[in-house]
């Protein structure tokens, strides 16, 4: 059974922060999300809630997912 979680996520491209629904399954992994805030709209294709404002293009969004993600990534490598 999914669970939605209310979460607040920031835009990954400008940081903009929105009310996100976000489905987990019964071991906690996530499944997919829903932006409840007027203007953002989900970042599709990734395994975690991701959102972004509707106004920015594919591509500014998939260069700050990249950015985000190589970020993100180096981090759990150090640690
Ligand atoms: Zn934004």
């Amino acid at each position: 059974m999914a669970q939605g979680k209310s979460e607040v996520h920031g835009c990954i491209v400008c940081g903009k922060p929105y009310q996100v629904l976000v489905a987990y399954d019964a071991q906690g992994n996530y499944i997919a999300s829903k932006v409840m805030s007027a203007g953002g709209g989900e970042v599709k294709g990734v395994s975690r809630p991701l959102v972004a404002c509707e106004r920015h293009t594919n591509e500014e969004i998939e260069r700050a997912v990249n950015r985000v993600y190589g970020e993100t990534l180096n981090e759990e490598e150090e640690a």
